[in-house]
């Protein structure tokens, strides 16, 4: 069945939401795709502290958590699938999802970032024990995990498995790129190890752990996991554009039918606050477009 909507947004993380919230005050409904969960990357953040309102840090599952509700209030449609191409064709966009095809006049990519992967040092058989996101590891005690990566990201995710599981941080270099906070509290952390010049070299399956071989200055370091968890950067998720697409996205931009906001766009200026700040911009350009002025009344 083909789905029909004047406002479609890919994403339901801060900017996707935001976006949604703020079409919803012109009485414009858009629809959110989301692949996953509402809530975005940011469930996955130990402590936020420079949201606005939360003047004693608050858990990125609990601001997530508040930013459902939001949207439940609000009756903003959620659509949970996962994008795979975006066209644009006769004036308008047709978005192909896992199990629906849709067309809308105007289209938000909200899509944040993809993690970078260095999958050419394992097979897939270890793909259960090798994760990107904190998130699904939230529940798990009294197991060993390796974090490679030193950035925010790194220190951040080894907060929050600490509190009932050992965390070994493996930093590839020799300076750490993270908040001087966040390293002061991993630095009292008991359960932290922080090791600097290792560069993990290979990753394979040793009965149910995971057996990591690091370089560490020329000698060989071996480690054994219940977990690796990769926090190595990110790089926009834009996976479904088709190539047929790309070359109008400028002036579908310039023209207002094509917004992206929030991470995807956001270089290395990725907050909640900068993301929800892009929302309500894009969702206040749609109402106020004289082409768009039209879809007030859907
Ligand atoms: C560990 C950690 C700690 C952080 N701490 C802070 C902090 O303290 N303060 C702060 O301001 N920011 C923090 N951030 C950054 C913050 O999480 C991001 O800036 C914010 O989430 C960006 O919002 P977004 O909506 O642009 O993208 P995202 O939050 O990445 O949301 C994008 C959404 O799009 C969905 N999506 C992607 N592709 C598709 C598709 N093809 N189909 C359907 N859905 C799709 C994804 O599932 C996701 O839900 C932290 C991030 C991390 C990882």
């Amino acid at each position: 069945m083909l789905i029909n909507k004047k406002v479609i947004i890919i994403g339901g993380g801060p900017a996707g939401i935001a976006t949604a919230i703020q079409l919803k005050r012109y009485n414009i409904n858009a629809l959110i795709i989301e692949q996953n969960q509402l809530g975005g990357l940011l469930k996955n953040a130990y402590k936020v502290e420079n949201y606005l309102g939360f003047p004693n840090g608050v858990s990125g599952s609990e601001l997530t958590d508040i930013f459902s509700n939001h949207i439940i209030k609000k009756n903003i449609e959620v659509l949970y699938d996962k994008v795979i191409q975006l066209l644009f064709e006769k004036d308008k966009f047709c978005i192909q999802t896992c199990k629906n095809k849709l067309e809308s006049e105007i289209v938000v990519i909200a899509s944040g970032t993809k993690p970078k992967s260095i999958n050419n040092i394992y097979d897939n058989n270890i793909f259960d024990r090798i994760f990107y996101e904190v998130y699904p590891l939230r529940k798990i005690k009294n197991k060993t995990i390796g974090i490679i990566g030193a950035g925010d990201a790194a220190f951040d995710y080894a907060m929050t498995l600490s509190e009932k599981n050992k965390v070994i941080i493996f930093n590839r270099g020799e300076n750490e790129k993270c908040l001087p906070v966040l390293f002061k509290l991993a630095e009292k952390q008991d359960n932290i190890l922080y090791l600097k010049n290792y560069k993990l070299i290979e990753l394979k399956k040793n009965k149910e752990k995971l057996l990591s071989v690091f370089n560490q200055n020329n000698t060989i370091q071996k480690f054994t996991f219940d977990y690796i968890l990769f926090a190595i950067g990110r790089e926009p998720q834009l996976d479904f554009l088709s190539d047929g697409i790309k070359p109008h996205i400028d002036s579908l931009i310039k023209n207002h039918k094509l917004f992206l906001i929030g991470d995807v766009k956001n270089g290395i200026f990725r907050q909640a606050s900068i993301a929800t700040a892009n929302g309500i911009e894009a969702g206040m350009l749609i109402s106020v477009h004289p082409q768009n002025l039209k879809l007030k009344c859907f």
